[in-house]
């Protein structure tokens, strides 16, 4: 499980401290948000992808 094992070391990292939120108790959902990055110099643009915890507190931001 490739995808679990990445996600297990962003948390290890502290970018998600766990999977239910400590402040309303949901269980996180994670969200892949793709972004595209412009290389200074470069024609070419690069995407970045990062995984964002989503709960209740944060979702209407998230999903607007
Ligand atoms: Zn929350």
């Amino acid at each position: 499980m490739a995808k679990d094992r990445s996600f297990a070391a962003k948390m290890a990292k502290g970018e998600v401290e766990s999977n239910t939120c400590s402040t309303c108790g949901e269980t996180y959902s994670t969200l892949k948000v793709i972004s595209s990055e412009v290389k200074d110099g470069r024609d070419s643009v690069g995407f970045k992808e990062k995984f964002v915890a989503v709960c209740k507190c944060n979702e209407k931001e998230i999903y607007g």
